[in-house]
């Protein structure tokens, strides 16, 4: 039997550090009982893949608790098509045109074994680091769009027990205007996904807003969630979440809607941020904020460090009432180099880039409750008694050692470790 801090592995229980904005334990109770970065000393009971006791415990000074307690976490916009594609795909320049073309070149090689096995590693990867569901926007126009929703759906199926993916159709807002995207909506709303689109600068004129009203309209008919990749750009800022409220003013749409990227809201003046987000909250828009591949696409010129950075606001967004979560977005493809599907990777990242610091509830929250709520799914992440026993359990007794490159992790899937599972599948083989 081998044991970590202190618990063996066929213990159903364990103590550890809890942050506190993931216990629903009344504040007065923990009054004076956190660190002061907000974590907690609990112990954690669980029997047939659910918690059982969540319960504040006393400190001993002389063996306190040596590991942090996450819920596995979420990845709310990934792209698994293209993922890894970078070897064979560089984008060198770093541009934004430079990866759309790119993009395409690779998009137009495409085969239904090279989507698969990448987005078998990105599962995988996933999976290892802590995640328990992952968004994915798909390339849904072109040649080779039926092979990847195919490798896709087919990888969705394989995985459900393991993990929840969940795929968006991402094609230019206007398609969905055609004959060939009403037949594209069908096939998605069939397999349970999401219509996405994209909405890039000028986006002026009446044209964007009648592409996006008989979207909207067509998702709200068939019950599709919509995901946009919005005013992703360094220029017209806002433009298209204006067009965008514009369109939701004048129709009724009851499906959630969530802007990814957002970025150009960065550098709209104060108060004008201030009334498009009150404008978004009132349409419950949700954001996925991108900070790592904006941070490296856009705004960028030759031998100049830009100093002001197109990025969802996020705070500001928070303040207004908005759900907004943290995405990782693209993993070495010819959009980003780096990432690797890892979200305590991506929440260190997202400290220098967004400001967003996980001891404070709204830091944390954009990895782990409103990414959860963003996503739609069942658990929203806080652990509480019934809760899934889905856990992330990481060797640190503060967020400095936690946000450490490459920290020592476990994870608990339904109750039982996920090395544990390895080791049996071996065996058993
Ligand atoms: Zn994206």
């Amino acid at each position: 039997m081998t044991s970590v801090g202190g618990n063996s592995v066929q213990d159903s229980h364990l103590e550890a550090w809890v942050p506190r904005g993931l216990l629903t334990i009344p504040a007065n109770v923990l009054e004076g009982r956190a660190t002061a970065e907000g974590l907690c000393p609990m112990r954690i009971d669980w029997q047939a893949g659910r918690l059982r006791r969540v319960e504040l415990i006393a400190i001993d000074a002389s063996s306190p608790p040596q590991h942090v307690l996450l819920p596995r976490l979420v990845e709310p916009h990934a792209h698994l098509d293209k993922a890894f594609t970078w070897a064979d795909f560089p984008n060198l320049s770093g541009s934004y045109s430079g990866a759309l073309a790119a993009n395409l070149l690779e998009h137009q090689q495409r085969t239904l074994l090279g989507v698969r096995q990448r987005a078998e590693r990105a599962l995988q990867l996933a999976l290892q680091h802590g995640l328990r569901a992952v968004r994915s926007h798909v390339d849904s126009v072109g040649p080779h769009c039926d092979l990847s929703w195919e490798a896709l759906l087919d990888l969705q199926r394989q995985w459900q027990d393991r993990l929840t993916l969940q795929l968006v159709a991402l094609v230019p807002v206007e398609h969905w205007s055609t004959s060939a995207g009403k037949k594209l909506a069908q096939k998605v709303a069939a397999s349970g996904g999401l219509m996405g689109g994209v909405l890039v600068p000028p986006c002026n004129g009446p044209a964007p807003r009648h592409a996006l009203r008989k979207m909207l309209l067509l998702a709200d008919q068939l019950g599709c969630a919509i995901d946009l990749h919005i005013d992703e750009a360094n220029s017209h800022y806002a433009t298209g979440v204006q067009q965008l409220l514009r369109v939701l003013d004048g129709i009724k749409v009851s499906v959630p809607i969530t802007c990814s990227h957002a970025s150009t809201l960065g550098l709209l003046p104060p108060a004008e941020l201030c009334r498009i987000a009150e404008r978004m909250a009132d349409h419950q828009i949700n954001v996925v904020a991108l900070p790592m591949t904006n941070g490296w696409l856009l705004a960028k010129q030759p031998r100049r460090t830009p100093v002001e950075r197109p990025i969802a606001p996020i705070h500001q967004l928070q303040v207004a009432g908005i759900s907004v979560a943290v995405g990782g977005d693209n993993v070495q493809d010819p959009w980003f180099p780096a990432g690797n599907f890892d979200p305590l990777s991506l929440m260190a990242f997202s400290l220098p880039l967004a400001h967003l610091a996980p001891w404070q509830r709204l830091g944390l929250a954009p990895f782990t409750t409103a990414a959860a709520h963003l996503m739609d799914l069942a658990w929203d992440g806080t652990l509480q008694p019934g809760s899934p026993a889905d856990l992330i359990l990481v060797k640190a007794s503060s967020w400095a050692e936690l946000l450490a490159a490459k920290p020592d992790r476990r994870v608990l899937i339904n109750g039982t470790w996920l090395d544990e599972q390895t080791m049996a599948t071996t065996t058993s083989t």
